[in-house]
């Protein structure tokens, strides 16, 4: 990445000093992971950042500083758009599966359930549940049967 545009990001976004020195060192990982503790979101990050680099080392003309800013920062807005509406998403399914929101049941070390895949008050919306899986199992040939009515 550009070393002034590094550094016009560093100010203008109030990046610590540690931070700054290991992108000086051209370590943008480790930034990222200090600046984003949430790993998915140092994921996308790191995807998005890794995809201007090689655009602009591409690219053959320079780009202005200001307006790279600004596009960066648009993208991480919509990013981050996305990454709500991601979550939203897996909230409403662990919700409607009756899992733990945070590993969606399959976390052995998930400190949130400590494993189990589910957490004390959490218990499947059946009506949910079925209107979201009915459909599937009548293209299978298959209905829901509940325990006990056969
Ligand atoms: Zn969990």
């Amino acid at each position: 990445m550009d070393q002034m545009l590094t550094q016009m990001l560093v100010e203008k976004l109030g990046v610590p000093k540690e931070v700054y020195d290991n992108l000086q060192k051209g370590d943008l990982s480790t930034s990222i992971s200090s600046l984003f503790p949430d790993p998915q979101m140092a994921m996308l990050v790191n995807s998005m950042l890794g995809q201007i680099t090689t655009e602009n080392e591409t690219s053959e003309q320079r780009v202005d500083p200001e307006r790279a800013l600004a596009n960066a920062r648009q993208t991480i807005r919509e990013l981050r758009e996305d990454l709500e509406d991601a979550d939203t998403m897996l909230h409403y399914f662990a919700e409607m599966f009756g899992v733990c929101p945070f590993c969606l049941g399959w976390g052995k070390q998930c400190l949130h359930c400590k494993g189990r895949g589910v957490l004390e008050d959490t218990f499947p919306n059946e009506e949910e549940l079925l209107a979201w899986v009915k459909p599937a199992l009548k293209k299978l040939g298959l209905r829901v049967v509940k325990l006990g009515s056969v």
